[in-house]
Formats: structure tokens, sequence, C-alpha cells
């Protein structure tokens, strides 16, 4: 693959080296593939680790690791979800009123495929957008009484619908392997 693939391809090709290559490295806790590491400092020239990436050297040497010296085991993880509340231009969820959402709970602002980067760039934008709305509209609102009766509502709908599940969330990876 490309060096500067978008993620998913990049986690897709190391599941299926992982998977059904058989190629990964067994850790002892699981399959990983090597990052090689040193090669940003043969490319970039020595101190470049230390100048772009301090704090992964940082972390890695916390265990003992020198990743100007040696590569690193790695394996892809959920680190961003694409599915969220839908907001209008204010940040206000479009169906729970005075509700106002910025960042990651938000769905919609990345299409599919987020492009690296641009979540922090997200959450200042819409963070701000968000807080400017909801300081407006507070001085209008008159805040009804605290209730939890929406979660005991939701879990009468889950129960009549028959949803039996002792699941916490959702599992959003897709499936990578080659054969699927
Ligand atoms: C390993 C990794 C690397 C990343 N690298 C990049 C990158 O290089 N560039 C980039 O743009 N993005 C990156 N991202 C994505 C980016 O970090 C996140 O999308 C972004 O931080 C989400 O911000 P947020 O404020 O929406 O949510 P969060 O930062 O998740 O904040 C939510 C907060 O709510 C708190 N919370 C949760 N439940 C409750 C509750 N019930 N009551 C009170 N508080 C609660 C949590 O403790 C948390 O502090 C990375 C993510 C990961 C995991």
């Amino acid at each position: 693959m490309h060096p500067l693939e978008t993620r998913d391809v990049t986690a897709a090709s190391i599941i299926r080296e992982c998977s059904d290559r058989g190629k990964g490295i067994d850790t002892g806790n699981g399959k990983a593939v090597w990052l090689d590491t040193p090669m940003i400092e043969k490319i970039g020239g020595e101190g470049t680790i230390e100048a772009r990436i301090p704090a992964m050297m940082r972390m890695f040497a916390n265990f003992g690791v020198d990743i100007r010296k040696e590569p690193i085991l790695i394996y892809p993880t959920l680190h961003y979800q694409n599915g969220g509340l839908d907001i209008g231009t204010d940040c206000m969820t479009t169906n729970v009123n005075n509700l106002y959402v910025a960042g990651e709970a938000v769905g919609g602002i990345h299409g599919k495929n987020r492009l690296m980067g641009n979540s922090l760039l997200d959450i200042i934008v819409f963070g701000r957008t968000a807080g400017k709305s909801a300081a407006a509209k507070a001085k209008d609102v008159t805040v009804g009484e605290l209730t939890l009766e929406h979660i005991a509502k939701f879990d009468k709908e889950r129960k009549a619908a028959g949803i039996e599940t002792d699941k916490v969330s959702p599992v959003l990876l897709p499936d990578y392997r080659e054969n699927i």
C-alpha cells in the first residue's frame, strides 16, 4: 500500500497481513506488524523523531523502547468513529431540541472516511460554534425538572422490540479479512 493511503486502507492491509496471509508477528497478545521507525530518521535525518513525534518517542521510552533505534509492533484499533448525531449549522441536534453537540459525537462532518488531522480542526471550529450558540440560547430557555424518565422509556422500548443484549456499544470496525 502507499504510505499516505487513508487509514482504513492502512488498517485493512495490516489486518489482512495478520489474518488471511498469516504473516503477522505473534506478540503473545494477538498478532502485529513491524513499523520501521528507524527509517524515519534515515530519511529525515538524525533528530527527526524527537522533533516531529516527541510524545510517541517518550511513550515508548517508558517501556524501554527507543523508536529511533528499533522498529515497533503495531496493530490497528478504533481511533475515530464517523457516526453520530445530526446537527444544524448552529450545532443544535436536528431532533433533540436545545442539545448542542460538537466533535466526535457528531455524524456526517467528515463523510465516510475522515482525512487525517481533521478531527482537531473539527472540534475547534464546531466546538466554538456550539458553545456560542448554546450560550445565546441559554438566555431564552427555562430549564425544566431534571429527570431520567427518558432512560426508562428507552429501556421499555428496547424490551418491547425484543432486543436483549449484554453489549454496551455497537461493533463498528468492518471485517477486513480477504475472503469475507
Ligand atoms: C490514538 C488517537 C490518535 C489520534 N490522532 C489524531 C490526530 O493526529 N489528529 C486529529 O485530528 N485527530 C486525531 N484523533 C482523533 C481526535 O483525537 C478525536 O476525534 C477528538 O479528540 C475527539 O474530541 P471530542 O472532544 O469530540 O471527544 P473526546 O476527546 O473523546 O472528549 C469527550 C470527553 O467526554 C468525557 N466523557 C465521556 N462520557 C462522559 C460523561 N458521561 N460525563 C462527563 N464526561 C464524559 C470523556 O472523558 C472525554 O474527556 C486521534 C484519536 C486517537 C484515539
